[in-house]
């Protein structure tokens, strides 16, 4: 169903607070606003309409030098990585507080760049300041650990930065992915080279104009805007690069881990998914129904981690599809400024005919089609608009249940006892996430044990939290952001050993 009409979003007004250099939205390099060295610029478009909202610095391989020039620079002879953690803390809680006054104007920077309804980028920006805010609490709490070793030493660890860390983050959660990499890495002493992706800078470059205003030092934070190819690639291979975490699509994941073998930098990797939501017949029902819908459509599929394949026991088959389809149908497609809209579009045309391509290939497998399946017209004509699609009878040999499609399809499979359920919810070669509805306790802590998947849920799905880790198994990447798992992972460890005896080894004679 197509939501209703509403009034147009002003872009100039949205974008009001956004630094610009001869009319284009620059980066932020070094403290200073900057174009492309070769002065290209992108448009950016809104999926919801087509229309461009902006014209941003379009950043090449030199321009992602420059940002690490500058990182380097601050992390080798600036301030930073010598700050006390009580300091960076305190710089963190005002990040917190700037988002959480400017949440009105995320929110409708993302919508207007991402195309997400507004409740979406509410709920982005809302757990983007808890995340600035997680992470300058754990800024100051203990790290290192002490070991009573067999001789007169005090053997201890600390925590230290692990220096410049280049972050590559993708358009889905455009504020909140640069958060969960940001906040984290400065909380720890760390420099950051930020690249988001191409098609959604603005929110980024919006928290570098607030970093600027509560004086961080000069290249602490750098956002470069431009394409993987290039600018992603640069900071991926740079041998003057300590780290390098991504997230995004399984296939740029391999080629981000081959770059960086050039200085064997740390990696962390968040990549792609195809997650199982395991339903019994003894499942609550509305409940089942209600987390299966928002499972797979909460941002028209384009999460990480969605339901993407609903594995139902078949004696709940018929009544659990006839209920989830009659829903689907119902979910309120459209602008993500209608205050009326349920689901946005898909992110750009190129990715809307990926999308339509798995549609159509889930189609000639011999996938039934129970409801959605086509692009939305009428007044969605010039947006990215596909409806809610649900494919049922799926076979474990078709592309549609093996490969992530990263948009509104959900793909059905049947089983008829609980050894089954575990087997086609381990049948991909992703292990994100995956969900398990059933009232039956030990059941559902059984089939979750069994599930190879790093975020897992019984009788709900996608609840996230800045306290607990997240990550995948398999090939859904390398490594965990968030909780004390995601502070860890941008810190090296340092062994200190002190002799409590100073006299001669007597090893050697003399
Ligand atoms: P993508 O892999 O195409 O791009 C992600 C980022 O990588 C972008 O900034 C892009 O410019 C950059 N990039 C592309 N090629 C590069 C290269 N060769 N070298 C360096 N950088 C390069 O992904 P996308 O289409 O932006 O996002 C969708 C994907 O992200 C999906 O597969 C989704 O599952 C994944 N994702 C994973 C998580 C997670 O936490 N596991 C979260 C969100 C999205």
């Amino acid at each position: 169903m197509q939501s209703a009409t509403h009034s147009r979003p002003n872009a100039d007004e949205i974008l009001a607070n956004l630094p610009r250099r001869s009319g284009v939205v620059p980066m932020f390099i070094g403290g200073e606003w900057t174009l492309a060295a070769d002065g290209v610029t992108r448009d950016l478009i809104n999926p919801s309409n087509g229309r461009v909202v902006a014209a941003v610095a379009e950043a090449g391989a030199a321009d992602a030098e420059r940002a690490i020039d500058a990182a380097r620079a601050a992390f080798d002879d600036g301030p930073w990585s010598g700050t006390s953690a009580a300091d960076r803390a305190a710089l963190l809680f005002k990040v917190a507080d700037a988002v959480d006054r400017h949440r009105d104007e995320f929110m409708r920077i993302d919508t207007l760049n991402g195309g997400k309804p507004l409740r979406e980028t509410e709920y982005d920006a809302v757990d983007a300041a808890n995340c600035f805010r997680y992470y300058a609490g754990l800024a100051t709490k203990p790290h290192g650990q002490t070991f009573d070793v067999p001789a007169p030493s005090q053997t201890f660890t600390v925590r230290e930065p692990i220096g410049v860390c280049g972050q590559i983050i993708p358009w889905n959660y455009p504020l909140l992915m640069a958060v969960w990499k940001l906040a984290p890495a400065l909380a720890a002493g760390n420099v950051c080279v930020l690249k988001p992706s191409e098609l959604t800078p603005l929110s980024a470059i919006r928290l570098a104009a607030i970093f600027e205003e509560l004086e961080f030092p000069p290249g602490v934070l750098n956002v470069v805007t431009g394409p993987g190819a290039t600018a992603g690639n640069a900071i991926a291979a740079s041998t003057r690069v300590d780290k390098v975490a991504f997230t995004g699509g399984t296939k740029t994941g391999r080629s981000i881990m081959q770059a960086a073998t050039s200085n064997l930098k740390k990696i962390s990797l968040e990549l792609g998914g195809k997650s199982p939501n395991v339903v019994f017949a003894d499942a609550d029902f509305d409940t089942a129904v209600d987390y299966a819908l928002f499972g797979i459509f909460a941002n028209a599929g384009q999460v990480c981690s969605a339901g993407s394949r609903l594995i139902v026991e078949r004696a709940l088959h018929d009544r659990f599809l006839g209920r989830l389809a009659e829903r689907a149908r119902k979910i309120r497609v459209g602008d993500g400024f209608d205050p009326q809209t349920e689901m946005g579009p898909i992110i750009s045309p190129v990715h809307r005919e990926r999308v339509e391509g798995y549609i159509a290939a889930g189609k000639s497998e011999g996938a039934e089609l129970v409801c959605g399946g086509e692009r939305l017209g009428g007044e969605l004509a010039d947006g990215n608009f596909i409806a809610p699609t649900i494919f049922d009878r799926t076979s474990r040999d078709m592309r549609i249940v093996q490969e992530e499609i990263f948009g509104p399809v959900l793909v059905v499979q049947t089983f008829d006892d609980e050894a089954e359920a575990i087997r086609l919810a381990n049948d991909t070669i992703y292990g994100l996430a995956g969900a398990v509805f059933t009232e039956d306790v030990a059941k559902a802590h059984r089939v979750i044990r069994k599930m190879r998947a790093g975020i897992t849920w019984i009788n709900t799905y996608h609840p996230t939290y800045n306290e607990a880790p997240w990550g995948g198994y398999k090939q859904s990447g390398i490594g965990r952001e968030l909780g004390t798992y995601g502070y860890d992972a941008y810190t090296e460890v340092k062994q200190i050993n002190v002799n409590l005896d100073v006299a001669p080894s007597g090893w050697f004679s003399d």
